[in-house]
């Protein structure tokens, strides 16, 4: 999507901290971190929340879970938290798919 901020970044015209990439894959730093890692895990492909997708997309939401274990396990990460926000009234500022992951700190439960 042309004018899509995580497309932009997909497409390098847009910098980022990139920490590891595979074909359908993208993860990279979070610009605000609320936590000591904090890396937002996306689909190079658009898909604009969780909710947009459709069951031809169960393989590719499955990669992204894979890729944020992966990432997870390079970096020592025992415990961390995998979430994401779906729509406004759950805070999805940005209009492409991605899950934060969050570690190295305590976590409280329910997050507000
Ligand atoms: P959401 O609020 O949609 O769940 O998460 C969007 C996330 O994207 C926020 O945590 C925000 O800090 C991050 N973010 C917004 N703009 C940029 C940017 O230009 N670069 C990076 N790396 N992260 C961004
Ligand atoms: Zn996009």
């Amino acid at each position: 999507m042309a004018d899509c901020l995580f497309c932009r970044i997909v497409r390098r015209e847009i910098p980022a901290q990139i920490v590891l990439e595979d074909e359908q894959a993208l993860v990279f730093k979070d610009v605000s971190p609320q936590a000591p890692t904090h890396v937002l895990v996306v689909p190079k492909r658009h898909l604009g929340s969780l909710s947009a997708s459709t069951d031809a997309d169960a393989s590719l939401l499955g990669h992204l879970q894979r890729t944020a274990a992966r990432f997870a396990e390079r970096e020592g990460l025992t415990s961390f938290r995998l979430v994401t926000n779906n729509g406004r009234g759950a805070g999805q500022s940005v209009e492409h798919l991605h899950y934060h992951l969050l570690g190295g700190r305590a976590m409280q439960w329910p997050p507000g």
